[in-house]
């Protein structure tokens, strides 16, 4: 597995897929699908939050113009029926009064009905203001006495209130006196900003209503400055005439973007028989600003929601599987590394773990009997690999680490130590003469006779090799080494087994004995050169001999030979 460095520590790759990793990939996997549904339920609210506004925006511009329509057409109903009672009465005087005594007081878009003689002049009306005025300019007049049909103006601001307002127009003929005269109402438009402003709820909408040559009649009240003067943005107009011949119809609704200004969503309704159109618009960003504030907070919280999960989900997963497995892998790690004491856990594992601690500790009970048993066959071995089987004496083995052992002893106590090397005379012709067997059992005869003298003198005896034996003598000096020597020398042959190619006709042996004082310097084979040395002069003096090496000093190597 690759590693990277960052900073001293080597980060491995390994890790980022281990089992804490793994986990919040389940959770995400399991959360994940949740998030997607929740996401997409954001957006669809979003979506219709867009085309709700877009339905409101529609529904005011549509109901406003549908409001204007209705109100033209009762104001056409009361000329006619004016026009009726002007008609009918006797003369003028008498119409005036029937009129303005019947003028519906109720009826607040209605500021005024007035009778204009064909002079242009106002002779009767029911705002006294307004009598004596000449409108015979006036479009709507002039329209009315020539095609002696119901006229309305278009969006005007009245000479006389200087409110916004239009003029509907009927001409009428009397009766009896056969004069003529122009019925007119003034139609108040401030109506219609009241109607605004109570169905403009939703911030950043806007709406106004133009007329024919753009003056704006009504607006809601943050556009309130711009009633009585016309619309700057040409654009718009130009666009909302645009959209309507494309979709052949009074209203719709479109996008639209002023020169460096933000992007609208604006809808738009005519009024039918006149030419004034009602425009409502929104700001999308700022619409939008409130539908995405509502959906981040939504998906704050449900970000909030996911990590609480994933955290709740790693500490779980720390405490129910981490732990756990990192208590077991410490079990295992003191097995691996020798310490096979079974012990009660510091920490209560969760209960799926639990037979797992058991067999683990049982494992380390059976380990440890099992290293126990291997201990046991072991000294076994090592004491059977440190025993010679003819003589019943330790080996040249067990010789070794005895000397090793008690020269050290002596190095740190400075006692003196003797050994004494022995070895069979003419056993060659011993075997030769009784056979091998027979030769085995002379050796075994031997080991009996030294064992006998080691438990007596507290000297270690061992078979150093073929016929050869060895006697250590820890503590012991040169005489009373040469007194032991003796003492095994005589006593073999005194065993009298019969040697007849030996000049003793019995079994002999020649011994070599060397003492010295161990020191750090100093080396046990110096010793055993030194016996052996002996040994070979003994031999020398025709066997059946014990010498003794006389060490000059103790750490020398330089050996002068003494009987
Ligand atoms: P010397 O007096 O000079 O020591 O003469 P030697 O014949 O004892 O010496 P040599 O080294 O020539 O012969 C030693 C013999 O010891 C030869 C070998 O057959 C015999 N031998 C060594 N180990 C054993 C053993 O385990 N059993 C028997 N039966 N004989 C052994
Ligand atoms: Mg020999
Ligand atoms: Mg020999």
């Amino acid at each position: 597995m690759p590693a990277i460095t960052f900073g001293c520590k080597p980060f491995k790759l390994k890790s980022l897929f281990g089992i804490r990793a793994r986990l919040i990939l389940l959770a995400l996997i399991l959360v994940l699908p949740l998030m997607f549904d929740r996401v997409r339920g954001l957006e669809e609210t979003r979506t219709s939050q867009i085309e709700l506004v877009g339905t409101e925006l529609s529904g005011v511009a549509q109901h406003a113009a549908d409001v204007q329509r209705d109100i033209v057409l009762k104001v056409q109903a009361i000329l006619k029926s004016s026009a009726y009672v002007y008609a009918t009465a006797q003369d003028a005087t008498q119409g005036c009064a029937i009129l303005r005594a019947t003028a519906r007081v109720d009826l607040r878009w209605i500021r005024s009905l007035s009778v204009i003689d064909t002079d242009g002049i106002v002779r009767c009306s029911t705002a006294s203001h307004v009598i004596g005025l000449n409108l015979g300019d006036r479009d709507y007049f002039q329209r009315a006495l020539s095609t002696s049909s119901f006229v309305i103006s278009d969006y005007i601001f009245s000479r006389a209130s200087n409110q916004p307002t239009i003029m509907a127009a009927y001409p009428a003929t009397n009766l009896t006196t056969g004069k003529k005269v122009v019925v007119i109402a003034a139609i108040d438009m401030n109506w219609m900003s009241d109607l605004l402003n109570r169905t403009l709820k939703r911030s950043g909408m806007s709406a106004v209503f133009v007329d024919g040559d753009r003056t704006v009649l009504a607006a809601n009240s943050e556009n309130a400055a711009m009633i009585g003067k016309p619309l700057k943005d040409t654009d718009l107009l130009e666009a909302v005439a645009a959209r309507e011949a494309e979709l052949s119809g009074t209203s719709g609704t479109m996008d639209f973007t002023p020169a460096g200004g933000e992007k609208q969503i604006v809808t738009f309704a005519s009024v039918e028989g006149t030419s004034g159109r009602m425009i409502a618009s929104i700001n999308e960003a700022r619409m939008l600003g409130d539908i995405d504030h509502s959906i981040r907070a939504a998906y704050g919280k449900f970000a909030l929601i996911i990590v609480c999960a994933l955290i709740g989900a790693c500490v779980v997963a720390e405490r129910l599987i981490v732990h756990p497995i990192s208590v077991i892998i410490d079990m295992a790690e003191r097995v691996g590394a020798g310490d096979l004491s079974s012990r009660p856990l510091a920490t209560p594992l969760p209960h799926e773990f639990k037979p797992l601690a058991r067999a683990f500790n049982r494992m380390a009970d059976q380990l440890a009997e099992r290293e126990r048993d291997l201990l046991a066959t072991n000294n076994r071995l090592t004491v059977m690999a440190s025993v010679d089987v003819i003589s019943g004496l330790a080996n040249r083995r067990g010789f070794q680490s005895r000397l090793d052992f008690e020269w050290m002893k002596a190095v740190q106590t400075g006692c003196t130590m003797s050994i004494i090397m022995i070895d069979v005379d003419r056993f060659k012709l011993f075997n030769d003469t009784y056979g091998h067997p027979e030769g085995d059992a002379c050796l075994g005869k031997i080991g009996e006779v030294l064992s006998a003298i080691a438990m007596r003198t507290s000297s270690f005896a061992a078979r150093y090799g073929g016929e050869e034996f060895c006697l250590l003598l820890p503590n012991v000096e040169g005489k009373r080494a040469f007194e032991i020597g003796e003492m095994v020398r005589s006593e073999i042959e005194m065993l009298a087994l019969p040697h007849s190619m030996s000049d003793f006709r019995c079994v002999t042996i020649s011994a070599g004995i060397a003492s010295m004082t161990p020191s750090e310097c100093a080396h046990p084979e110096t010793l055993i050169e030194a016996a052996d040395a002996a040994l070979y002069a003994a031999k020398h003096r025709g066997r059946n001999t014990v010498v003794a090496h006389a060490l000059a000093r103790t750490d020398s190597t330089t050996l002068s030979l003494a009987s």
